[in-house]
């Protein structure tokens, strides 16, 4: 028996040896060197020990079962590291080898979530039995950190469930599953409802496999489904690297590669010869930039958003109990559902009853979808329409503690409507408005109580899209924030706050991504290769085609605002290459985007069939002569040189809300972990970012010479 180390045990008078993953220093347990030191001890003890003892029971005493690797000190590791990293990675895999032939029977009792380290110490045991209560999930997730199980979790996932359904069901995707579906899956044996059911099915699991051991121990074991000599494997499985090739369309993402290289060549070898391979393969992944990109943004950047770094302090909880939604289009129509799955009431208020009821058909949708796919009760679903009432009459407002607008992009309708609403309201409702482009500070002049007015940002669609961008007028108070933060977590939405201007921040810097693809049309590279540019970079959407869904009169309106702003200050707008090729795609072409039929694309019933022959003959778009590898790089430097000028203008104040908000809201590639890191981690630093800038700026013109402050960081790093 040992005190304060992060593994303890202890054995019982019936001879179970409990082993508790406990460490003293954090919340959660983490495979950090404590853990380390500890395991090594308790195994070597078991191993001693084992004439004596019946089986293991390996359980925690923290809430969640055990967290995963140790991203503190994955994150500093530099690719001089990588032997050690591999020899650590092997010290893991030994001791829980260890564990798992000791020759006794050994059960996972996973108390709680286990992902990542704590799967894989699960793994290690021969009866993983899970814990059937909310919120517990159970996955292998370091794909979406940029990293690979490290700690043989490969090897016993693939040897468990065979390469298929391994690589598909856990690992490349990373998938956190729910108890129920990790039982189905087969990474976990059993479920339990308690801990204290948990613990008597372990021992009742041990009494009746007195022999137990792995499956790939027992003679005549064969790895299910096959191995990849077997004809019927070896038939499907060049279709894995070329479906990741697809999915992943040249973006630089190694971690999915690595596992699935990893995966396959595990099952050529034995498990110890395996379990090198896979530390190999992990050992690359952690000491790449990538991993460190996706932790810093994945990890430690959503943490600090979540734990309210961007709330103001001094201001108690807050949610509201009836929402008042106006304008029940698009966005009201998706706004009005999240709040209503937050449980509160939402009065849903268009110009007549029959379109606000369009607007609750939306969620009725929804609903209906979700129990079909058995994801919400018929009962819920009914109960959460119940809470929306669709409404042409403001009279109906009436006990409304918030607002939040989504009529058209109008200053003159929104203020009026605000004015409306107001008189019937509740006195001190919070004042939110959804607009995209409006500055908020000149929305509230118009209104009484300025204080309580915040712009909340939604994406389209509101009920996918994770990210809610909220704007800090120049009048609105500390207390409207908070509010506005509390609420965006309340309706499970990840919030970021900034400070007002035109376009905000989102808005503003996708903006220069978008006139960027534009511009390369202008000067005649062929839309073919500005798309996959694009996609290589690793954004969601290609460059045009998601120009023509947000339409292409969109930024020409912003832009005569924006002329017209700069104009009135005294200056002098300077057109970007882009402008031209919008206008006369509007102008000569009536070609205004996908809601009118007619973009850079063609469409057939609303869907997208082929790009518009006439970018290439009208336009003279056809050259294919280009460096792929600098069209993508335009692409993310102008939106990182734009959200350097959106921290000089005061407009963001945290790198976290930069990078989550650039991911979460605007598709900013993931593997550069955001739009502030992907300059930091840029080959060079910040300084190697400063240098290729200054060589696009030669080449493409002043929308790529950095702002001051950057040359500053360069030379101070
Ligand atoms: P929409 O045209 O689909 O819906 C607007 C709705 O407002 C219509 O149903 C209209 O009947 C209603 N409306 C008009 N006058 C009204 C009044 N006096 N009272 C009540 N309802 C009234 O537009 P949308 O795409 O849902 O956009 C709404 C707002 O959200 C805009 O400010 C827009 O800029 C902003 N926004 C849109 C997106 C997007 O992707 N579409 C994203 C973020 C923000």
């Amino acid at each position: 028996m040992t005190e304060q180390k992060a593994v303890r045990w202890e054995k019982g008078g019936d001879g179970i040896v409990v082993v508790t993953l406990d460490d003293p220093g954090r919340s959660a347990n983490t495979m950090n060197d404590g853990y380390l030191e500890a395991m090594g001890e308790c195994v070597d003890a078991l191993v001693a020990d084992k004439d004596t003892i019946t089986g293991v029971i390996v359980t925690s005493a923290k809430k969640t079962f055990f967290a995963g690797g140790d991203l503190d000190s994955l994150i500093k590791a530099t690719p001089a590291d990588a032997g050690a990293v591999m020899e650590k990675s092997m010290t893991i895999k030994k001791q829980l080898r260890k564990l798992e032939t000791l020759g006794k029977p050994v059960v996972a009792a996973m108390n709680g979530t286990a992902l990542g380290g704590g799967l894989e110490i699960g793994l290690a045991c021969h009866h993983r039995i899970g814990l059937d209560a909310k919120g517990v999930v159970y996955g292998q997730p370091e794909v979406t950190l940029g990293l690979l199980p490290g700690a043989g979790g490969i090897v016993r996932t693939v040897r468990m469930l065979g390469i298929a359904n391994a690589v598909m069901n856990v690992l490349v995707q990373g998938q956190r599953h729910k108890p129920a579906k990790a039982l189905e899956i087969g990474i976990i044996d059993e479920l339990a409802s308690s801990d204290e059911e948990m613990l008597e099915k372990a021992r009742a699991w041990i009494a009746a496999h007195p022999e137990s051991r792995q499956p790939w121990e027992e003679p005549g074991y064969r790895i299910p489904g096959g191995t990849p000599s077997s004809p019927k494997l070896a038939s499907i499985l060049p279709a894995f690297p070329a479906n990741l090739r697809k999915q992943l369309k040249g973006a630089p993402m190694p971690a999915p590669r690595n596992i699935l290289a990893a995966a396959v060549e595990s099952t050529q070898v034995d498990v110890d010869t395996a379990f090198r391979i896979e530390a190999r393969y992990f050992a690359e992944l952690v000491t790449g930039q990538t991993s460190k990109n996706m932790i810093k943004a994945f990890y430690y950047d959503l943490q600090a958003i979540n734990g309210g770094k961007s709330r103001p302090d001094g201001h108690e909880a807050w949610q509201p109990t009836k929402v008042a939604v106006l304008g029940a289009g698009m966005m009201g129509a998706g706004i009005a559902y999240v709040c209503a799955l937050a449980g509160w009431e939402v009065v849903l208020k268009d110009v007549s009853l029959e379109a606000a009821e369009k607007g609750k058909a939306y969620s009725e949708g929804l609903v209906a979808k979700g129990v079909k796919r058995g994801k919400t009760t018929l009962e819920k679903g009914e109960a959460l329409l119940q809470r929306i009432t669709p409404t042409a009459d403001y009279n109906e407002l009436a006990g409304c503690d918030m607002i939040i607008e989504a009529v058209f992009e109008s200053m003159q309708l929104k203020q009026e409507v605000f004015r409306e609403a107001m008189k019937v309201v509740e006195p001190d409702a919070l004042l939110c408005s959804n607009t995209s482009t409006l500055p908020i500070s000149e929305l509230a002049a118009g209104l009484d109580r300025q204080g309580d007015f915040i712009g909340l940002h939604f994406f389209s669609p509101v009920d996918k899209m994770p990210l809610v961008e909220i704007i800090r007028g120049e009048r609105t108070s500390d207390a409207s924030v908070a509010k506005a933060f509390d609420v965006t977590l309340a309706i499970k939405k990840t919030p970021i706050v900034v400070n007002d201007s035109r376009g905000f921040f989102t808005s503003r810097v996708i903006g220069t991504f978008l006139n960027e693809g534009v511009a390369m049309l202008a000067e005649g590279i062929d839309p073919q290769t500005i798309e996959q540019a694009s996609s290589q970079a690793g954004y969601p959407a290609p460059v045009l085609q998601l120009m023509d869904e947000l339409t292409l009169t969109l930024p020409q309106k912003i832009r005569n605002e924006s002329k017209a702003a700069v104009e009135a200050a005294g200056g002098t707008w300077e057109p970007h290459p882009a402008e031209a090729i919008i206008d006369r795609l509007v102008a000569e072409f009536d070609r205004k985007g996908k809601s009118t039929g007619a973009g850079f694309y063609e469409y057939a019933d609303g869907r997208r069939t082929r790009l518009w022959p006439g970018l290439r003959t009208e336009l003279g778009a056809t050259n294919h002569d280009v460096d792929l590898h600098e069209l993508s790089e335009r692409m993310l430097f102008v939106e990182a040189i734009e959200t350097q000028k959106c921290f000089d203008e005061g407009v963001l104040t945290t790198d976290s809300d930069a990078n989550i908000g650039s991911i979460f809201g605007i598709g900013f590639p993931p593997w550069t972990g955001g739009v502030v890191q992907y300059v930091e981690g840029y080959p060079g630093g910040v300084a190697g970012f400063v240098a290729r800038a200054d060589e696009l700026a030669k080449r493409y013109g002043s929308r790529f010479e950095v702002p001051a402050s950057l040359r500053t960081r360069a030379t101070a790093a």
